[in-house]
């Protein structure tokens, strides 16, 4: 056995098993099991995650340690023994919210929603609207004007005529990435054109992991040949904001963080109270109003 334990980067989870990339060898680790006892009721190592392990004689190795996260993404799954914290993925750099332009027609109501998870993650967005050839630049523009205002990267790419494929590749080169979004709109696709294959290995793995009772999920990092890993998140439709209290809301939405210092109450919902500047901002036409919306929604809790 290895004396001092190796440092490596989670890539796989499945059942228990998790594959440890060092330098491009792949090790399969199980987790010590002196964790599972520690908390019962949450993942303790997620896709992401940099772990220090040692080896065994069969060359299987054992997660002694789960380094420091930069974050993660979480979500709450109901289980016989209670609500389970489950991470779909930690340490990523960026995450993709892939809508098409048309067909079908984008959810700017789920598009809100994911932003601001995205907020209180403090993980850089990247707004894609793929199909583009279905409705044009110039009208695609004007459908995500207000996201582009806010200063949100927005990419406009068709994976049909292939527009827009490299800066979506800059983008993606040396960076750990995160996709999602509703399907049909084309991920799989795109991820093809970026690199051939990438989007049929993510086809793969949304293939096995179904919804089945019986069976496994598997998530997991692909690498991209000139650096980087892409992972596919297919359970953000899920990805509720169970940990958001609505009182934080605000400061969420970019357009209201800086105005809420203005309202005559410091613990305005911005929905009826008078002297509300965020009420006053919208009336104006300063604050987009089906954003607005959409912040009156999660505020009251429904999911959008
Ligand atoms: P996913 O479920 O998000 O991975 O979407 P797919 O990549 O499977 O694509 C869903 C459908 O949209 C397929 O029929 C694709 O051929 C089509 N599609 C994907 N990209 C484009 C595009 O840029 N333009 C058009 N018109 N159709 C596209
Ligand atoms: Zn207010």
């Amino acid at each position: 056995m290895n004396a001092s334990p190796s440092k490596g980067l989670v890539v796989r989870q499945q059942a228990g098993f998790y594959t440890v990339d060092v330098g491009g060898k792949e090790i399969t680790c199980k987790l010590r099991g002196k964790f599972k006892q520690l908390r019962a009721n949450e993942d303790l190592v997620a896709i992401g995650d940099w772990v220090l392990f040692s080896l065994l004689s069969d060359e299987s190795g054992v997660i002694e340690e789960i380094l420091p996260r930069q974050n993660a993404f979480f979500r709450l799954a109901p289980s016989a023994r209670g609500d389970y914290k489950q991470i779909l993925i930690a340490n990523i750099d960026q995450i993709f919210f892939v809508f098409s332009c048309a067909e079908p027609e984008p959810s700017m109501r789920m598009l809100d929603r994911f932003l601001v998870i995205a907020e209180k993650q403090k993980i850089p967005p990247v707004i894609v609207a793929n199909k583009v050839d279905l409705i044009g630049e110039e009208q695609a523009h004007r459908l995500f004007s207000v996201y582009e205002d806010l200063g949100y990267p927005l990419l406009l790419t068709s994976a049909h005529e292939k527009i827009n494929i490299d800066p979506l590749r800059e983008y993606l080169i040396g960076r750990t990435s995160a996709f999602s979004g509703p399907s049909g709109v084309g991920k799989s696709s795109l991820l093809n054109r970026v690199q051939p294959d990438l989007g049929a290995q993510i086809g793969r793995l949304k293939a096995s992991s179904g919804k089945g009772r019986h069976t496994t999920v598997v998530r997991q990092l692909i690498p991209l040949k000139d650096g980087g890993y892409v992972a596919d998140m297919p359970g953000l439709r899920s990805l509720s904001l169970w940990d958001t209290e609505p009182e934080e809301l605000d400061g969420y939405f970019p357009e209201m963080r800086d105005l809420v210092a203005d309202c005559q109450y410091n613990n305005c919902s911005h929905i009826m109270e008078p002297g509300c500047a965020i009420k006053e901002a919208v009336q104006k036409g300063k604050i987009d109003p089906a954003r607005y919306d959409s912040y009156i929604r999660l505020r009251q809790g429904d999911d959008l």
